[in-house]
Parts: structure tokens; C-alpha cells; sequence
């Protein structure tokens, strides 16, 4: 296995030397790349037990106070303020909790954080804590959409495998999603839970009317992604990306292939997809290909299921060739 160092910004953000000339009104304007940067450390200070706790020993701990008893998550505080400033003393809680609150999902995320999209961030309250930390919310059936983690809903803290001593080291998918054994065991690994058996919508069972209605989308839809194999500006969208996608809607299923650049709708099965779309009406999809309504917003509407979170991604880029095709007509 070859690991290369990771570095604090990828060298893909790191422009070359160089220059090019951007012409903007019909004038030619010289553009040289240039930097200014800034590193710098930041010390995790008395919090340091806490996350070199989740790094290196897969513990969560707390600070309990020596008077009242108060049970702190994350250890916040040294001094007490309710008990005069009494000390607190450094204890470890349990690594199933109950969300405090309904969390919010964020789907466009910041270039930091895009990677991890869509997420949900809450407040938990592990067992044997009287505070609620702040923490990252998966689920492993599919793409994280609102009434899978409600309040009240119990949680499994789970650790990624690579941690380097921050908050996103860990994050909490509910525990029903688990074993007995998966949601009693300390320091669960990202890797150990089962991501690859997401739950697939079950379709209704399909009548005349309904293949009609997808033969005729997918007649349109053919076309659509022809156009867009052939448009430029489309075609850079899904520079550099590979997905085999396996289309199922109830009048029928087809395969669309992502390849550096292309993309083609072919009518079969597909034995090992990257990912699955599950769409009742195929117009759903249709709709948002042709540029009436974005796709990204249909699986947010639960109206298109996707098997897998991080393919939420694809949708967008399926939404910026919509675009794409979109603007090259009206130029
Ligand atoms: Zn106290």
C-alpha cells in the first residue's frame, strides 16, 4: 500500500506557474497565477485529554464536578461555575446517546466540509452526561434525508478509522441501524458498520398507463443525455468522474454510465452499480435532466432516492449538465 502524506491544502487546489489570457468584452486581459498563504497550529489547550481520548483510545470522556456531580460532554469546563468553581474531574461516559433536538441537514456544504455532504449536526446527550455535544449525523440505508434522526432518536458514536484528534474524528448514525453487538461495543470502527445494504424503496407494481408514461420519458431522457454527451460545457462537468448508476422507476430500469466526460443512457441491468436511483414516477428524473427543477432538490423532497449519501454529489454534477445544456442554447 502506498500512503503519501496528506497536506493541509491538496495539491489539486495548487495552481502551476503560469498565465492566460482572459478576454472579456472583446479586450484581451493577461492573468498570471500568483499566491498568499498562511499556515498556522492550533493547540486543542485543556481539551487535549478529550480528543487525544477519541484519537488514540477510542474513549469519550467528560468532566464531572467534584461537588454537584454534574456530568459535562464535551470537558468544557476545569472549574465548576454552579459550585463556587469546585475542580471537575476528568470521567468517560458511554457511546450511545439520544439526540436532543431534531438535527438539521445541510446538503450544500462549504468546499471544506462538501466532501462529507449531505450530513445532519446535532446535539446528543450521551449516556451518563448531563450536557449535549455537538456532533456529525449518518445513516448507513441510503441518503440522509429529514425524518430518519428526529429528537429523541438513539444514537451510536462511531469513529472514523484515520482520526487525527478533531471534532469530525467521530460522528453518530442510529443505533436501530446497528447489532446488539455493534451498538455495545467501545471505539465502533466506520469500518466495521455495513454501508453497502442500504434500504431500496420498493416500487408499486406497474401498469399499462405507467410504462406508457416511462417509455415516453425515457424516449426524452435518451435524447437529453445524447445532447449532453455531445455539449461541451456539459461534458466538463463530469471531467475526471466514473459512475455506473443503475436507474429503477416503476414503469422500468435503465443504466446510465458516467465516464470522464461522456455519458450514456443504456437500457439494462447493471450487475455491480456504484450506486442506485430509485424514482416512482421517471419523470422525476426527467424533469430535472431537462432543466425544469433540479434533481438535488427531488431527493431532498424524497420524491428520488439514492443508495448511497456521498453519491449526492453525482446528482449535483447530473444538475450542473442540466445547466450546462441549459445555457449553451441560450447563447
Ligand atoms: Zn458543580
Amino acid at each position: 500500500m502506498t500512503t503519501q502524506q496528506e497536506k493541509v491544502i491538496p495539491e489539486k487546489y495548487i495552481p502551476d506557474v503560469g498565465s492566460h489570457i482572459e478576454t472579456i468584452d472583446g479586450k484581451d486581459y493577461l492573468i498570471t497565477n500568483d499566491a498568499m498563504y498562511t499556515f498556522y497550529r492550533r493547540t486543542k489547550g485543556e481539551f487535549s485529554p478529550f480528543f487525544l481520548g477519541m484519537r488514540d483510545e477510542k474513549k469519550l470522556l467528560g468532566c464531572k464536578c467534584t461537588q454537584c456531580g454534574l456530568v459535562r460532554v464535551p470537558p468544557f469546563l476545569t472549574h465548576c461555575p454552579d459550585c463556587n468553581f469546585a475542580p471537575t474531574e476528568q470521567v468517560e461516559v458511554e457511546q450511545v446517546g439520544v439526540m436532543n433536538s431534531t438535527p438539521p441537514i445541510t446538503y450544500f456544504a462549504t468546499s471544506l466540509f462538501q466532501h462529507m455532504a449531505p450530513y445532519g449536526r446535532g446535539r446528543v446527550i450521551f449516556n451518563g452526561a448531563d450536557t449535549a455535544m455537538s456532533v456529525i449525523l449518518y445513516t448507513t440505508t441510503g441518503i440522509l434525508v429529514p425524518g430518519i434522526i428526529k429528537k429523541g432518536t438513539e444514537v451510536k458514536l462511531i469513529f472514523r478509522d484515520n482520526r487525527i484528534g478533531e471534532m469530525t474524528d467521530v460522528f453518530c448514525v442510529p443505533s436501530a441501524e446497528l447489532t446488539k453487538e455493534q451498538i455495545e461495543k467501545k471505539g465502533l470502527l466506520e469500518s466495521e458498520i455495513n454501508w453497502e445494504s442500504p434500504i431500496e424503496p420498493e416500487l408499486p407494481q406497474a401498469n399499462d398507463a405507467d410504462i406508457a408514461v416511462y417509455e415516453k420519458a425515457l424516449e426524452e431522457m435518451k435524447s437529453i443525455i445524447s445532447e449532453m454527451d455531445t455539449n461541451e460545457r456539459a461534458r466538463k462537468d463530469i471531467a475526471g468522474w466514473k459512475r455506473d448508476i443503475q436507474v429503477k422507476t416503476r414503469g422500468g430500469r435503465f443504466a446510465v454510465i458516467i465516464d470522464d466526460g461522456d455519458i450514456k443512457l443504456e437500457e439494462r441491468d447493471l450487475s455491480t452499480p456504484d450506486f442506485v436511483m430509485v424514482s416512482e414516477d421517471p419523470r422525476t428524473l426527467l424533469d430535472g435532466l431537462a432543466y425544469r427543477g433540479a434533481i438535488t432538490d427531488s431527493v431532498i423532497n424524497k420524491k428520488l432516492w439514492i443508495s448511497k449519501n456521498m453519491e449526492f454529489n453525482t446528482i449535483f454534477k447530473l444538475d450542473r449538465m442540466a445547466r450546462s445544456v441549459a445555457r449553451s442554447k441560450k447563447v
